[in-house]
């Protein structure tokens, strides 16, 4: 699961096979202010205490997105991101396979369509504006037989109502173009690209600084209480030691020998990726998700081999599985990336292959949904876990279109993992899912491609949060 994963309903017989997924965001409102269990009803700030106007929580690229969207809106007003690793987009932003996205893949006038196609034009502008590289790669989307030819054909009616700029080409044009490359036929794209999206983050950071904004990095936030008149984020920064924190964190600008400190709030947003669930309890929410992290493993073909394609390479989806499938990506570090796939991972945040994570276990083995999904994903999961662990099947799958490539040519790359949310009912949340309150906004499943649609992304969550809406 990997990447935007909207899987195509690209025929009458498939959309039978793939719910139909939703295309509204969902949106929960409730009221913790007012009801709030808390031993400490005055989550007030002190008169002379700083109590910023807005606090972003997460510093990958949804959240950065959105600080610099608000920033936009209301000039002058204070701003803090408060990221818990000593770097931006340290996550599943940094992680990913660094494709800007046309939006083939979504249904024509979805959200996602729409979201996915003005992003990927506000990112090169972005780029443009700040001298950020980015490559106008193109991508093909092979068929390798009949099966896949058909929805390759029904993937090119959709692409021309979504009106993107798209060309089918036969096998023997597929060959011409890229030697390399075999199939029955293909789509060629020409509107999707490659950037690096670290560096379009850090650039976000800077511009957020530039307009008066801070960015706190390292600082763990570790609590979240809602009042009538602010909200109270408490928080660790590294050079605290967590053991020996004292009670009470200190007010902002003051942390205490353990690195605690609290700061304070008008409007908070969390954009916590993968640890979006744990953000909403932590602030009093009642959620019904839990984020499941599935492991995007990838390989990277030795440097001999950087012009094996010039373009990127895409299966056609199989819409019995929630992703892409593997491609053959170029990077903007001039390499060329196999994957992703996706395998269940054992922990939220653990990169290696065979991480684990007793919390992360705890929580997912004891949460109902991840029962429920993973029983009814038993056979490709299976499937997908064998290929993980035995490199010829993983092979396989990019041979299929690329057939001179061998096992020796699949060198360790480091993975991604998403963020899942799963419902307890095992329904994979695939669009939108806000909680709110007065006086906090909770993204809890930002969809994919969300690295292309951020900004625009960004701005919806901002109006959310400014018109309250
Ligand atoms: C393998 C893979 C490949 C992908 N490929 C593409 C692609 O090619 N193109 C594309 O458009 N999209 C792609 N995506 C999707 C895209 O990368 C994500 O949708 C997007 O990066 C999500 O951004 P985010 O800001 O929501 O989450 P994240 O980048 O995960 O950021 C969340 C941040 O919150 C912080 N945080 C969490 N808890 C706390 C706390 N308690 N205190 C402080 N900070 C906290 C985290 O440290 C993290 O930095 C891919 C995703 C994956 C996994």
């Amino acid at each position: 699961m990997t990447e935007p994963i909207d899987p195509v309903v690209m025929n009458a017989d498939e959309a039978r096979r793939v719910p139909d997924r939703q295309e509204s965001p969902v949106e929960h409102t409730q009221d913790v202010a007012d009801t709030a269990d808390t031993a400490e009803p005055a989550a007030v700030a002190d008169p002379a205490q700083k109590v910023y106007d807005f606090a972003v929580i997460g510093g990958g690229i949804v959240g950065l997105a959105t600080a610099m969207s608000l920033l936009r809106e209301r000039p002058g007003a204070s701003l803090v991101v408060v990221e818990k690793e000593d770097g931006v987009a340290r996550h599943q932003t940094g992680h990913n396979s660094g494709v800007i996205h046309a939006g083939i893949y979504y249904k024509p006038g979805s959200h996602k369509a729409k979201l996915c196609k003005e992003g990927a034009v506000r990112t090169r502008e972005f780029c443009d504006e700040h001298g950020i590289p980015y490559r106008n790669t193109g991508k093909l989307i092979v068929a390798t037989d009949d099966v896949e030819l058909e929805r390759m054909n029904a993937l090119h009616e959709r692409a021309l109502v979504n009106e993107l700029d798209v060309e089918k080409i036969d096998g023997a044009e597929l060959r011409r173009r890229e030697p390399n490359i075999t199939g029955v036929g293909a789509i060629w794209l020409t509107s999707t690209g490659i950037v690096d999206y670290t560096q379009v983050c850090r650039k976000m950071a800077e511009v957020i600084e530039h307009a008066g904004g801070t960015i706190r990095l390292s600082t763990k936030v570790t609590d979240i209480t809602e009042s009538l008149s602010e909200v109270r984020i408490d928080v660790e920064s590294a050079g605290g030691s967590g053991r020996h924190a004292a009670p009470t964190a200190a007010p902002e600008g003051s942390s205490d020998a353990s690195g605690r400190e609290r700061m304070y709030a008008r409007k908070l947003v969390v954009c916590g990726g993968i640890q979006a669930d744990r953000l909403a309890t932590l602030a009093g929410l009642d959620v019904d998700f839990q984020m499941v992290p599935f492991r995007g493993e990838y390989y990277r073909l030795p440097p001999s081999r950087n012009d094996v394609v010039s373009t990127l390479i895409y299966p056609v989806p199989d819409p019995e599985l929630p992703f892409l499938g593997v491609h053959l990506t170029l990077m903007m570090d001039g390499g060329v990336t196999v994957g992703p796939n996706a395998v269940m991972g054992f922990a939220r945040e653990g990169y290696p292959k065979w991480s684990t994570n007793a919390r992360d276990i705890k929580d997912f083995v004891t949460f109902p949904g991840f029962w429920k999904i993973a029983k009814a994903q038993l056979k490709t999961g299976a499937v997908e876990q064998w290929n993980s662990v035995y490199k010829p099947g993983y092979l396989d799958l990019v041979r299929k279109y690329c057939p001179l490539l061998t096992t020796k040519d699949l060198t360790p790359e480091e993975a991604g993992i998403r963020a899942q949310a799963v419902r307890k009912d095992g329904t994979m949340v695939e669009d939108f899912l806000f909680y709110s309150t007065d006086r906090m906004l909770h993204v809890c499943n930002a969809p994919s491609p969300a690295a292309t649609s951020a900004m625009p992304i960004g701005d919806l969550i901002a109006d959310k949060v400014l018109t309250g809406a």
